[in-house]
């Protein structure tokens, strides 16, 4: 296994001519597209103050062979992936179907739709996927696993209730996310309907109509009687020219799990929505932490098909496990590579799951301490005064024995949150809060993250709970 020596500089984040210079040292003479194996890059990142794990560089050689890259002249024009999101009730699901059944079918005899979390959309000036996942949280849920699916986000605002808070949050996300965005104001068959409001409203938060001197597309719609259905799909195709979308469809394929399950005669099930390449049935491929080869794949009409290109959503049979929604998928060269990545990313996996079942809790603190196993009791301080930090790290300074030292590792004023859990899980802390209650978003997530938290009003309670779990009084709270 090799990697290309500017693609190794590439993820350690240094020149590639500093990585040649510091080669020449050693006596290896480099040149920028040579490839280099993994003694000379174990040796080479050393010297770089890196540490290369065997497992982890022959994942990156098989990927980076996978994602090599390549000439612009390659990439040719693909459809767009729209997202539609909004208000509830304001007619997400209406939109999305209505577009499904007024679209140009192409097989005209089938054309069932089946519900696999994306679709495929044809209409006489282009395609457009469609995600299926009305509301924000699943979007949101892949952009935070670094899954840039959607390149552009109906915004669906009902004439007659304007905007209201959901739409606000879709907005911010869609902005967040940097995907432009088209307003469709929707139910404006209703007596009722008042699409300047709309405008007016959104104007507000800073999105400006076209009409109104911004660079937002609006359009009126209703999906009960199907007005404004053609146009809007028209504006979407504008949009994609715009922004100009481009993929090399020869090549091994990359995409991203939009939904995934358990069939029972089946086994495990992944729409994938393609982003780059062209994924053909018998290929294998790695994705999230299982691989497989693809048995068969299925669109969203449910027909079998033998290949699926950039921006098509498919389903496919013969993978490992059930994949998580914005897992990657890579198409691999042979099934030995993605029983290695995959092998590699099971073994992280349980690495992290056996990190989480060792952290450390006053209940177990004693034990942990006998078998030499922590020598250190790292905590976080969070408290309604600054008064309270003070005197707590006093009394906790009076504690360290020489068996086992106190360090406070973040001790601040206010409540306990999803940053100081997530500190405490990567420095194995405990938390201590005083006259500060968790809200249940951070508790949920300290429980799911073993990670100790114990409030208090008083010091003293504190002090003596930490005594006492040090020479193992604790009293077990089960
Ligand atoms: P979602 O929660 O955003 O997915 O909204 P739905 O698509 O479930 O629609 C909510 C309600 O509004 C349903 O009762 C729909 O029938 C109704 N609805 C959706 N679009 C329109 C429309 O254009 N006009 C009218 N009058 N009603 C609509």
């Amino acid at each position: 296994d090799t990697i290309v020596l500017a693609e190794l500089a590439k993820r350690m984040g240094i020149k590639a001519n500093d990585m040649i210079i510091k080669l020449m040292g050693m006596g290896v003479m480099a040149t920028v597209n040579q490839t280099i194996d993994y003694d000379t890059a174990e040796l080479v990142a050393t010297e770089f103050g890196f540490e290369v794990e065997r497992a982890a560089f022959e994942e990156e050689t098989i990927l980076s062979t996978s994602v090599v890259d390549e000439d612009p002249s390659l990439r040719v024009t693909r459809s767009p992936v729209v997202t539609i999101m909004g208000h509830v009730d304001h007619g997400k699901t209406s939109l999305l179907d209505v577009i499904r059944k007024t679209s140009v079918t192409s097989g005209e005899a089938g054309g069932i739709t089946q519900h696999i979390g994306a679709y495929h959309v044809e209409t006489e000036n282009g395609a457009i996927a469609f995600l299926d996942t009305p509301g924000h949280e699943a979007f949101t849920a892949m952009r935070s696993r670094g899954a840039k699916v959607t390149d552009i986000v109906i915004l669906v605002v009902a004439a007659d209730d304007g905007v209201m808070p959901q739409t606000v949050e879709a907005l911010n996300h869609a902005k967040a996310a940097e995907v432009p965005i088209i307003v469709a104001v929707n139910k404006i068959d209703k007596p009722d309907a008042d699409p300047d409001r709309v405008k007016r409203e959104l104007s507000e938060h800073g999105v400006l109509a076209e009409d109104w001197g911004g660079d937002t597309m609006f359009v009126n719609v209703s999906a009960k009687s199907h007005v404004g259905i053609p146009e809007l799909l028209e504006m979407v195709l504008l949009q994609a020219e715009v922004l100009e979308l481009v993929a090399n469809p020869d090549r091994l394929a990359i995409g991203h799990v939009v939904e995934a399950k358990l069939d029972i005669g089946r086994g495990p099930l992944a729409t994938v929505l393609i982003q780059e390449g062209t994924v053909k049935a018998g290929q294998s491929v790695v994705c999230g932490m299982y691989h497989g080869k693809i048995r068969a794949m299925f669109n969203d009409k449910g027909e079998q098909v033998s290949e699926a290109g950039p921006s098509m959503p498919v389903e496919i049979i013969g993978l490992t496990g059930v994949p998580e929604a914005g897992d990657e998928m890579v198409a691999v060269k042979d099934e030995k590579d993605a029983r290695q990545v995959s092998g590699h990313r099971l073994q992280k996996a349980r690495a992290r799951e056996l990190a989480k079942n060792s952290r450390v809790t006053l209940d177990s603190l004693f034990e942990r301490l006998e078998e030499g196993e922590v020598k250190d009791l790292n905590l976080i301080i969070k408290a309604d005064v600054h008064g309270s930090i003070e005197a707590l790290r006093e009394s906790l300074g009076k504690l360290s024995t020489s068996e086992v030292k106190i360090n406070v590792i973040h001790a601040a004023t206010g409540t306990v949150t999803e940053s100081d859990v997530s500190l405490a899980a990567v420095s194995n802390a405990i938390i201590l809060g005083f006259n500060v209650r968790p809200a249940t978003k951070v508790q949920n997530m300290a429980k799911e993250e073993n990670v100790d938290m114990r409030f208090y009003d008083i010091i003293y309670d504190a002090i003596k709970d930490l005594k006492d779990a040090m020479v193992g009084l604790m009293e077990s709270t089960f």
